[in-house]
């Protein structure tokens, strides 16, 4: 019996590790277009590698509600994976886990040894079709091609990722030959593009505010947090957050508020302002967003407040898939069989990870979940050998 995986990121280095942990007997194989296997840990959480968050819950998913029995499956147990893996971690105030040694080369390379000792094959290698058609062989396994080779496997695990930052539609060519339903990728988790445009003092410059995104008159979400300001946009966590909940196909427009004023009201405002303009304001707001709030209120007391309070920003689009964390779209939960990850019409094809029409919030949420569906992917396959 052999297993092949085709993507070498998060979700198969864990599939792949807890697979041959329970079956020692069945050959796994990992297929691997780049040179280095998991290198999504290298770049999450800035290199420091924010891989879950105490705090889970379905709803901090794009179609999570559909996918809660895998993601409470591996929230109960998380810790004792995360301890049998190896993996030892802090949890930061904000309930996210991060290696103890905020190293995620450190992570990475912890899974490549363990990868190693279990004599988990590696091949590099850009497969761009498949065919589990059984007429078309002899034994009735699925046949993978790249450009030069054909592979044969008893169970194909497609874990390609998304395609957000360096990665390429064409890892997605493989799909074609399926014949199953996909949704259009785009960016989740990246900042957005503004009508406002931001002057040249405050671009790369950020704020603390709490951060509302408004949508047919109704605040639909709000995070206290950061906001970098950018050329033609916002971004931050807090952005990335609001980018994560905006439904990019609504034709009703969304807003984004941010409210500077540390809960001062008006009152002790006005009377710090008559006291003291230049001061009232800098114990608030940093220098350059001073400047841009008064460039962009009238010369009174009431209406720099008003903007202090609220400054709406106009949602355009969101930034490039080049420039997101995480891509939405992929393979439609339609086509999956949830109960195990199969794909409905191709029973010996599984799927993991970000491949799936599956998007979490910042804060680690999504190698949780490539975490989760690796763990529940084991936990249900039924082999005989
Ligand atoms: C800059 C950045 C920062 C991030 N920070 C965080 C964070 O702090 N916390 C968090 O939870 N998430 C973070 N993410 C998201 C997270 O890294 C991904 O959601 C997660 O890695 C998805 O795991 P995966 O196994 O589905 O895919 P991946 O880990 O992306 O792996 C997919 C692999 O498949 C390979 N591949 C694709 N197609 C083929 C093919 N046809 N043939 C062979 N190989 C192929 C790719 O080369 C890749 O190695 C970040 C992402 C980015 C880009």
């Amino acid at each position: 019996m052999n297993i092949t995986f085709v993507g070498g990121g998060v979700s198969s280095l864990i599939a792949s590790i807890l697979l041959k942990e329970k079956y020692p007997s069945i050959d796994v194989t990992i297929i691997e277009k780049d040179e280095t296997l998991g290198k999504r840990f290298k770049v999450a959480g800035n290199g420091r590698c924010n891989f879950s968050n105490n705090d889970i819950s379905s709803s901090f998913f794009h179609n999570g509600n559909q996918v809660k029995h895998i993601i409470d499956q591996f929230n109960l147990c998380k810790d004792d994976i995360y301890s049998s893996l190896g993996i030892y971690y802090f949890i930061d105030n904000y309930g996210r886990y991060y290696p103890l040694s905020e190293s995620g080369k450190s992570l990475q390379g912890l899974l490549l040894k363990r990868l190693e000792s279990l004599s988990i094959k590696v091949i590099n290698d850009f497969i761009i079709s498949v065919d589990d058609s059984s007429s078309n062989n002899i034994n009735g396994s699925i046949l993978l091609k790249s450009d030069h080779r054909t592979y044969q496997t008893d169970i194909l695990v497609l874990a390609l990722g998304g395609q957000s930052q360096f990665y390429s539609k064409d890892n997605y060519l493989l799909l074609n030959d399926l014949n199953i339903k996909t949704n259009e990728p785009s960016p989740s988790l990246s900042p957005l593009i503004t009508k406002e445009k931001i002057p040249p003092y405050l671009q790369g410059k950020r704020v603390k505010a709490v951060v509302s995104l408004i949508h047919n008159d109704q605040q639909i979400y709000e995070e206290k947090g950061e906001v970098i300001f950018k050329k033609d946009g916002l971004s931050g966590i807090c952005i990335f957050n609001i980018s994560s909940i905006i439904d990019q196909s609504s034709k009703n427009p969304y807003y984004i508020d941010l409210d500077c004023s540390n809960d001062v009201d008006y009152q002790t405002f006005k009377d710090r302002y008559l006291s003291d303009k230049e001061e009232c304001l800098q114990t608030l707001v940093n220098d350059d967003y001073k400047k841009y709030l008064i460039s962009v209120s009238e010369s009174n007391v009431q209406s720099l407040y008003k903007t202090l309070k609220k400054r709406r920003f106009t949602y355009l689009k969101h930034y490039p898939l080049k420039d997101s964390q995480v891509t939405r779209g992929g393979i439609s939960l339609e086509s999956i069989n949830l109960a195990n990850l199969s794909l409905i019409n191709h029973p010996k094809i599984y799927t993991l990870g970000e491949l799936m029409d599956v998007d979490g919030l910042e804060g680690g949420y999504n190698i949780f979940f490539a975490f989760a569906s690796a763990y529940y992917f084991v936990n249900h396959l039924k082999i005989d050998y």
